[in-house]
């Protein structure tokens, strides 16, 4: 069994996260296990424990011999997130999840469940480089990349707790996630993409989540947006716009001076082509900065002017930020702006602000004090 407090406070700033099965592929974790003196066999024995039933606990694992196990989970499952705190809103309905990683940096999950499905909302990086003014995240900059398995393993221990019966409304399961908790996840592209397989990977190689219900989403990074259209993975992507002009959204989204709107709705609109799943926009909307009637006209003329049926729109009531003078647009701009897009004929659907009051909501996560 790993000492938590070794692998939690060993790492030293820079160094990597230790190595799991949740980085390798499953031939990976056999040619690792078999580095080990193993059988190669156990590598699917380990994998069945951790993604089949959910734990990294070498006592259970009883088909495998006591001093191989100690040995293997040391190797193979080291600990790699500790529960800083747990913050629940919605009674219950909402957890916000504090972690700290094996160097001390922490990050954030938020647990939501809904009638129909339970969504985790999972960090990608440890802050962020991208340094939009009103995300939380944006301020503090960036500390490092998460590796898949510190990506997903949020997951499973969500997935955890929900099968142990420990989250409010009972026993369940993990549904969908949603890459929309710290970090911009397609600059940290490698680990995002192992840790969509193993989420998506059928049991006991992966989690065995739908494809369809993994969100990635991002700023606009355009060659990694193009990139992941030819990953032959039909995850969904969420793209944060904010802006349908490059004068506004070079300030909103500073990476806009690299990128610029056409360029990313044009990713977008050929991630639809090649993967078939309707891109999802991300529009906060600010009051009196970006909620103008105009800019909902626009942002129909420019999605319309790439197709029809390829594209939905999310506004998102701005979440104020500590320190931040904006805020949430005004109900009847909402509205109107909502009722723009529609007469466009673009499906508009208004976000929930689940979380809210725990600072779980989107584009809050900042994890800026660690206990
Ligand atoms: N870096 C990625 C994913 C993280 S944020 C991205 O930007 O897409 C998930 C969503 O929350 C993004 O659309 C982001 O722009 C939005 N967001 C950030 N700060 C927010 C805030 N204060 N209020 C509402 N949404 C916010």
């Amino acid at each position: 069994m790993p000492v938590p407090g070794q692998l939690i406070f060993a790492g030293p700033r820079g160094a990597k996260p230790p190595r799991h099965l949740a980085d390798l592929t499953p031939a990976e974790r056999r040619a690792a296990v078999t580095e080990l003196g193993e059988r190669p066999f156990r590598a699917g024995q380990l994998s069945t424990h951790y993604f089949a039933h959910l734990t990294d606990d070498p006592s259970t694992m009883t088909d495998i011999p006591v001093a191989s196990r100690e040995r293997l989970a040391d190797a193979l499952m080291p600990a790699l997130l500790t529960v800083v705190r747990h913050l629940e809103a919605d009674r219950g309905a909402t957890r916000k999840t504090v972690w700290r990683l094996f160097d001390g940096a922490t990050v954030e999950s938020v647990l939501m469940r809904y009638p129909d499905r339970v969504t985790m909302c999972v960090s990608s990086q440890a802050g962020c480089g991208m340094n939009c003014p009103f995300c939380a995240t944006g301020q503090a900059g960036l500390t490092r990349n998460m590796s898949a398995a510190e990506i997903v393993d949020q997951v499973v221990t969500g997935a955890r707790w929900l099968r142990r019966d420990e989250v409010a409304g009972g026993r369940g399961r993990v549904s969908n996630v949603v890459f929309m908790g710290m970090g911009e996840p397609l600059a940290n592209y490698r680990a995002v993409i192992g840790a969509v397989r193993r989420l998506t990977e059928p049991v006991p190689d992966g989690l065995g989540l739908s494809e369809r219900n993994v969100t990635v989403s991002t700023v606009g990074l355009v060659p990694a947006m193009a990139r992941l259209s030819a990953e032959g993975l039909h995850v969904t992507l969420a793209v944060s716009l904010h802006a349908p002009d490059d004068q506004l959204r070079d300030t909103l989204v500073p990476v806009n001076t690299r990128w610029k709107v056409a360029e990313v709705l044009d990713a977008a609109r050929s991630y639809f082509e090649v993967t078939g799943r309707r891109v999802s926009i991300e529009y906060a909307l600010i009051r009196d900065i970006n909620d103008d009637a105009w800019r909902a006209d626009l942002l129909g003329t420019e999605l319309n002017r790439r197709g029809r049926g390829w594209v939905h729109v999310n506004p998102i009531p701005l979440n104020p930020t500590p320190g931040s003078r904006w805020t949430a647009s005004d109900p009847a701009v909402e509205r109107t702006f909502v009722a723009r897009l529609r007469a466009h004929g673009i499906p508009t659907t208004v976000r929930d602000t689940r979380g809210r009051e725990i600072d779980g909501a989107c584009g809050q996560l900042a994890a800026a004090t660690p206990a």
